[in-house]
């Protein structure tokens, strides 16, 4: 169990030396970044990572992401490193974007799930920065059970992983990330980027950065294992249910009595709806998209119902989870 003290440690100098403390001594840290909350562990401490996937109870074949706190850092865990990964890493990082690439012969497959390829992302958070550049190289997944709503603030590492964490654990409050979604994933290990995992960085950005057309998200078949990628993934208790913006007109009042509602602000939602959480464009959707979820599950509502946002830049990565919502809340309410 989480000790109450080492819950949501401020972000200061003091908070930052427990995390790196805990970090050093095998523990480990609920660490804020751009995009979620990850669940680090020390990269190089095959013990420490394996406390990751048993937190998370996530199985040993998919692979963590690794942190690393310089673009040379690369060096250290992958090889045969492309020139349009390169010309990635240079302009999108520090920032919401992993690169997966062929990893070193001396690279523990622990992180890589046993597979010959390494993902690596450098964050933009201040405080994960400041912890790597003192602890080194940190895999940390997102910090929620397999399967689950990736946390979106420390409260809610709290509220998923308290009673799994140690003592000794700590978890870095950093306040709300201010993405709000999971990077974008690039397989960089062929001739042509292809995107595993959309994100905040968009498919033609992606490919205008790398300098090279990169296999189409449409054509992209035999991916890599991405846990992210399994049909049913990202998923609250509460059923979640696609809606267009005119169907609340119509809509049975008992039915939005019993909902929360997450759209944006130009959907009129009619009253008997009690919960209902507006955001003011597409970026504003992914801050509040899984707090959105969490909410709902807190209150016990029958379902969330969600308008999703234009499928161009980020709105593509926030259609995907919510789709992959949709798939994994089905199986929980048969
Ligand atoms: P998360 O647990 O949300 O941080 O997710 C990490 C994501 O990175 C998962 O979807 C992983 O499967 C993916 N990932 C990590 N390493 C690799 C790799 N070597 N090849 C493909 N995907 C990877
Ligand atoms: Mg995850």
């Amino acid at each position: 169990m989480l000790r109450p003290s080492n819950a949501s440690v401020p972000c200061d100098q003091s908070g930052v030396a427990r995390a790196v403390a805990a970090l050093r001594a095998g523990g480990l840290v609920g660490l804020p970044t751009e995009t979620v909350y990850g669940l680090a562990a020390d990269a190089r401490n095959n013990a420490a990572v394996k406390r990751v996937f048993t937190a998370k109870g996530r199985p040993a074949d998919h692979p963590l992401i690794v942190h690393i706190a310089d673009i040379s850092d690369l060096h250290e865990w992958a090889k045969d490193i492309p020139a349009y990964a390169h010309a990635l890493a240079e302009r999108l990082w520090p920032g919401p974007l992993t690169l997966v690439l062929p990893a070193r012969d001396d690279t523990s497959r622990l992180l890589t799930g046993g597979q010959d390829t390494i993902a690596l992302r450098l964050p933009a958070h201040p405080a994960a920065q400041e912890v790597i550049r003192q602890t080194g190289a940190l895999a940390a997944p997102s910090a929620n059970r397999f399967g689950r709503v990736s946390p979106t603030s420390a409260q809610a590492v709290v509220a998923e992983l308290a009673e799994v964490l140690d003592d000794a654990d700590v978890v870095l409050d950093g306040g709300d990330c201010s993405i709000g979604i999971e990077s974008t994933i690039v397989d960089c290990t062929s001739a042509r980027p292809r995107i595993l995992r959309p994100g905040f960085y968009a498919e033609e950005l992606i490919n205008d950065v790398a300098g090279i057309a990169g296999v189409p998200v449409s054509e992209a078949s035999d991916v890599p294992r991405v846990s992210g990628s399994l049909p049913g993934h990202y998923a609250p208790s509460t059923q979640v249910t696609v809606v267009q913006p005119d169907d609340f007109a119509g809509m049975d009042g008992a039915r939005l009595e019993h909902a929360l509602v997450l759209t944006t602000e130009d959907v009129a939602v009619p009253s008997p709806a009690a919960h209902v959480m507006k955001a003011r464009d597409a970026l504003d959707f992914a801050r509040i998209l899984y707090a959105a979820f969490r909410r709902a599950d807190e209150l016990e509502v029958q379902e969330v119902l969600v308008t999703t946002p234009p499928a161009v830049g980020i709105g593509v990565a926030i259609i995907d989870r919510i789709t992959r919502a949709v798939h994994g809340s089905a199986h929980m309410n048969p």
